[in-house]
């Protein structure tokens, strides 16, 4: 069985914070506030596979006024979003995203960001694919105030991955989130 989940995120720009996107450090006078590292394309594919999943958001496995994930490493969380799902049977199929961002232009590290992601949802290179947007001078994102993703994932329910997690685990698997 194929599921599709879509995930969406903003963070505002300020100054003296990092900008980082998939887990790729962007040089750039501004970087995103947040709890977390503010990894906004990070969250957009964590909820887009979680809402595939039909497990929730990042906000319930991750609280954001959890001092546990205070600067937390986004693609970390990410790695253990890959861990829940397989819990409840679902493998990963593909991911597309877009960034929304006035400047700087994202250009080649696209690449690297979709690299990241491939790679910590151990899945192939070109499963994953990364766009870049600009807001066109209109509203916070193309006013530079503010950073967006927007990422849809498809997951395939597997039962024989599913029972191979309880055999590892031993116990019964919820679907709860
Ligand atoms: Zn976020």
């Amino acid at each position: 069985m194929f599921r599709v989940g879509i995930g969406t995120d903003r963070h505002r720009l300020v100054f003296g914070r990092k900008l980082i996107i998939g887990g790729v450090h962007v040089e750039n006078a501004k970087g995103a506030y947040g709890h977390s590292d503010a990894d906004v394309l990070a969250h957009a594919i964590i909820d887009a596979l979680l809402g595939a999943a039909g497990m929730g958001d990042i906000g319930y496995h991750f609280p954001d006024n959890d001092p546990k994930w205070k600067d937390a490493d986004s693609m970390a969380l990410m790695a253990q979003s890959v861990g829940i799902l397989r819990r409840a049977g679902f493998e990963i199929i593909n991911i597309d995203a877009s960034v929304h961002l006035e400047q700087p232009k994202l250009g080649a590290l696209k690449i690297q960001m979709a690299k990241n992601v491939a790679e910590t949802l151990n899945i192939p290179r070109n499963a994953v694919n990364i766009k870049a947007k600009t807001g066109e001078g209109c509203d916070s994102v193309g006013k530079g105030e503010a950073i967006e993703a927007t990422a849809i994932a498809m997951v395939k329910f597997d039962e024989a991955i599913l029972e191979a997690e309880v055999l590892k685990r031993g116990n019964k698997v919820t679907l709860e989130p």
